[in-house]
């Protein structure tokens, strides 16, 4: 197709959310984003207890590569600044994001809603001042280690924060995608159920285009190639360090996205952790090779929590039975709720579920979900909000549970009942989540979508 023909072409379709940019703002918007990128080393100082698996033994015992917490800060022209942040992490527990939320506005006046605070899931990172952790067998000078790489932590992520907000300088932004196959649905029979293996790629380069400065990329897929005792970012991680190798200077950032029903398959061994991160790694350079579309507009963000309903609260006297239960994950959940329950009076009957939803320009919806999100979610959000403009990350701003849709809870099994049991939480969810979680994305996107369209 003759260039001309093309550009006609490409005016003739209607951008997403019916935006009117018109050529001759196009440029002049797609120039006017700064960006700041950071990448700081979150490898515990110390050999403590891992996360992930709760048939772990001990304590950690090697290191394959540090592990990361990276940083992006992007600002419009008209100043509204949004700021995520990847981690090298099983998890992000609610109280590690309300504390570095808390420590950015006070410091950079960030609202809540324009901070992402994301996970690889990687299971072979530390474990974490959360629910989740309590599936280990940990004593208590264990848990007084992982409490104080907590706080460690949380200054280590503030820091990246920081970091990338000093080095807001002008730049050019642009998305792409590209697939990469290794991802298979783990539920029975395996590799049978929904899967997507498109890769999702944003481009931060300098204003000129001449320097590549961040690239930013998501997979659906469990990190969880590995389970051993050293401290590793399993597929995830070879592929950021991979990306970062081959572009100097650069930083790049991976955003889990609704993999919680997906595997690495084959996996076990450390030559396949580093395959898959190179098949990651090379579909995201194949997408920096090819035109890309420039991103241009405005900034609008939004986030909000839900109240996720928890199907049937347990009664003390199953709770008591529980205690002698075999099980750890199950005696230990209920020592967990019935301390709950003495301090509080009661059980909660909900989790509050965190949903954020972030337009940049027209081009580009990005979506991010709590908890260990399943497949069905970005499918279907993709979907009902475009499918080559949307962008769906699970695992992040708080990772409390699994997240199942509709169908895989009434399936039930691990991502859709028992996974409740080692996360500690009192029950399965209430039915109706998931039209309860997409359609306040869709409101949300609306907002977005008006606020970017509102004129100067
Ligand atoms: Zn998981």
């Amino acid at each position: 197709m003759r260039p001309a023909l093309l550009t006609v072409l490409l005016l003739l379709v209607p951008p997403a959310f019916g935006l009117t940019v018109h050529a001759a703002d196009t440029s002049n918007e797609a120039s006017s984003w700064q960006a700041g990128v950071s990448r700081v080393v979150i490898t515990p100082p110390e050999f403590i207890w891992m996360s992930g698996y709760g048939g772990r033994a001990h304590a950690a015992e090697g290191k394959v590569h540090d592990l990361y917490a990276r940083a992006t800060a992007i600002r419009d022209a008209k100043g509204e600044t949004v700021v995520f942040v990847a981690t090298d992490l099983v998890g992000v527990p609610k109280a590690m994001a309300t504390t570095v939320a808390e420590a950015a506005g006070k410091k950079h006046g960030l609202p809540r809603r324009n901070l992402m605070l994301a996970c690889s899931h990687t299971h072979c990172g530390p474990a974490l001042d959360d629910r989740l952790s309590y599936m280990l067998d940990m004593k208590e000078q264990d848990w007084k280690l992982v409490r104080e790489y907590q706080v460690w932590l949380n200054q280590r992520v503030t820091e990246a924060i920081d970091a990338a907000i000093a080095d807001l300088q002008p730049a050019r932004l642009s998305t792409g995608s590209g697939i990469c196959r290794f991802a298979a649905n783990r539920r029975t029979p395996k590799g049978i159920g929904p899967y997507d293996h498109q890769v999702p790629v944003l481009k931060i380069e300098s204003h000129d285009g001449l320097k590549l400065r961040g690239v930013v990329f998501g997979y659906a897929c469990h990190n969880t190639t590995l389970g051993f005792y050293d401290w590793c970012g399993d597929y995830s991680g070879f592929a950021q360090l991979y990306l970062e190798d081959r572009h100097p200077d650069s930083v790049a950032m991976f955003f889990t996205g609704g993999g919680a029903d997906q595997n690495p398959l084959p996996r076990r061994r450390i030559e396949l952790a580093e395959k898959y991160g190179r098949m990651l790694a090379v579909s995201v350079d194949d997408v920096l090779d090819e035109p890309m579309k420039l991103v241009a507009g405005k900034l609008a963000a939004s986030f909000e929590e839900v109240e996720l309903e928890f199907n049937q609260l347990p009664t003390k006297e199953q709770l008591q039975e529980d205690l002698k239960n075999s099980s750890r994950y199950t005696s230990g959940r209920a020592k967990l709720l019935l301390t709950e329950w003495d301090r509080d009076g009661s059980l909660p009957k909900s989790w509050p579920y965190p949903i954020q939803v972030w337009q940049l320009g027209g081009e580009l919806t990005w979506v991010a979900l709590g908890g260990e999100l399943v497949v069905d979610y970005q499918l279907r959000l993709k979907r009902e909000l475009g499918e080559s403009s949307t962008w769906v990350t699970g695992y992040a701003n708080d990772v409390m549970a699994y997240i199942p849709s509709e169908r895989v809870l009434e399936e039930g099994g691990y991502e859709g009942d028992s996974s409740m049991i080692v996360y500690q939480l009192p029950s399965r969810w209430k039915a109706g989540l998931e039209d309860q979680i997409v359609s306040t994305v869709h409101r949300l996107a609306r907002q977005n979508g008006e606020k970017v369209q509102a004129p100067e």
